[in-house]
């Protein structure tokens, strides 16, 4: 831990409430934790608190924090060229490309690269649109695609609400999602089916000729972890092909080891025709996404100009971090860490931590993406705050979370929701010190329980 002021921290925070707008808050009712440092899977405050990362930060940092490889490859990347427009060649975003290539499945032989997720699904569904000549998009409900004006319209989830700005062309449609099914459906393969049939309805009845794509969360992250049911995937890859609709997979989230795979489109063999990344890539390190783009898709920008691109496309800081990143999971075998993981230890504990508590009512996920569903009632499934619940009537998370805080563990939550999503690189003992902190923190919402 590197030293610590607390008269610095006070600083930092005063300096903050003073001057930083955030995101996604009320500006009033915030009280950032300032943070002094980070390690693996730690950070901790100026005070000397220590909390175990169990989110991520924002579901981003698959290496750990601060990892030595990729730091030095940052700074070496610093001393030789900090910046270089994305009109030139340069060595660390070719080999960046290279490396994401040789990683993606079947034809996805090219990157576009990006800043951040938001931007690589804007630009994922421009280059659906200007590749079909056909203007519509679907998504689903339950997702999160980024906060720019596209992205936004895409998301299902209620972050939409206020940013509502009547862009045309997008259409939400139900996703698989057994324990709370819109299909009335009894398990998981009459929810695929029933998801499938669904899903072909929407695209007959808003004219498969008008659909430039369907964009999919391959695994469905911050809306609550819904892995698809076998089957499904294939589905909506078949409808594509049968419509001519482009497949967009999301895998701002899912992608670069989250799953327990490279991408969460390798877990059911599955090649959609763009694939949309960032966090993960370099864990954030330095902000980069992007679009990897099958060769059907390039071709229609062979002759023709792509008319889309950011000055910061493909920096080469960020790129020099991807580089060190991916080879470093390479290396340290950190994808089959998250693998195992899922498997061994967050699996077979969570499901036990089901049984115990009257409070959590299915747990779900792969790799190091998991999800615990809190409710009220085990039978009914009644969510334990309500949809978007916010104020008083989300306390009984509220008192959730401030129980993991209090016991040195970050979780991730969301609505009814705790979200098991710690670093790839995660130790056994430390994904069970987590877990018997949110084990106990577990009692705090079973006195909610009917
Ligand atoms: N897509 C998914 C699935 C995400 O989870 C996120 C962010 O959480 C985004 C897109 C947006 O990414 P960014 O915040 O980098 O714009």
């Amino acid at each position: 831990m590197s030293t610590l002021d607390p008269a610095a921290g006070k600083a930092v925070y005063d300096a903050d409430r003073a001057h930083v707008f955030h995101s996604w808050s009320a500006q009033g009712l915030i009280s950032p934790l300032a943070v002094a440092g980070a390690e693996g899977s730690y950070f901790w405050d100026y005070d000397g608190n220590r909390y175990l990362d169990f989110a991520s930060q924002l579901v981003n940092t698959n290496i750990g924090h601060q990892h030595p490889k990729v730091v030095a490859a940052i700074k070496a990347q610093a001393d030789k060229l900090c910046m270089v427009q994305p009109a030139f060649a340069n060595d660390a975003r070719s080999e960046a490309a290279r490396l994401i290539t040789e990683l993606a499945p079947g034809d996805l032989n090219r990157v576009f690269f990006t800043n951040g997720g938001a931007e690589a699904n804007e630009n994922a569904i421009r280059m659906a649109r200007l590749h079909t000549g056909r203007h519509k998009v679907l998504s689903t409900y339950r997702s999160y695609h980024g906060a720019t004006a596209n992205a936004i319209a895409l998301t299902g989830d209620p972050r939409r609400w206020p940013n509502e700005t009547g862009v045309s062309g997008i259409v939400h449609f139900w996703g698989p999602y057994a324990y709370r099914s819109a299909f009335h459906a009894d398990g998981e393969a009459q929810e695929c089916e029933r998801a499938l049939a669904h899903l072909e309805n929407t695209i007959v009845f808003e004219g498969a000729q008008t659909i430039a794509a369907i964009v999919l969360e391959t695994v469905v992250g911050t809306a609550g972890i819904l892995v698809p049911p076998p089957g499904y995937l294939a589905g909506v890859r078949a409808l594509c092909d049968k419509y001519g609709i482009i497949f967009i997979a999301d895998e701002v989230m899912a992608g670069f080891g989250r799953t327990g795979a490279w991408f969460a489109v390798d877990n059911w063999d599955i090649t959609p025709d763009l694939i949309t990344f960032a966090k993960g890539v370099n864990s954030g390190y330095v902000p980069l996404g992007g679009v990897i783009i099958s060769d059907r898709i390039f071709e229609t920008f062979r002759e023709r100009p792509y008319p889309g691109g950011l000055t910061y496309s493909g920096h080469p800081l960020a790129c020099a971090a991807a580089v060190a990143t991916i080879t470093a999971m390479r290396d340290e075998k950190i994808v089959e860490n998250a693998k195992r993981l899922g498997e061994s230890v967050i699996g077979p504990e969570l499901r036990a931590m089901a049984a115990r508590h009257a409070s959590v009512g299915e747990v779900r996920g792969l790799g190091v993406f998991w999800a615990i569903e809190l409710v009220r009632n085990k039978e009914t499934r009644e969510p334990l705050v309500a949809y978007n619940a916010a104020g008083p009537a989300a306390q009984p998370m509220n008192e959730f979370t401030a129980a993991c805080k209090a016991r040195g563990l970050w979780p991730f939550v969301n609505m009814n929701r705790t979200h098991v999503v710690p670093p790839c690189t995660s130790t056994d003992a430390e994904v069970k010190e987590g877990l018997a902190i949110l084990d106990e923190a577990l009692t705090v919402a079973d006195a909610f329980c009917a």
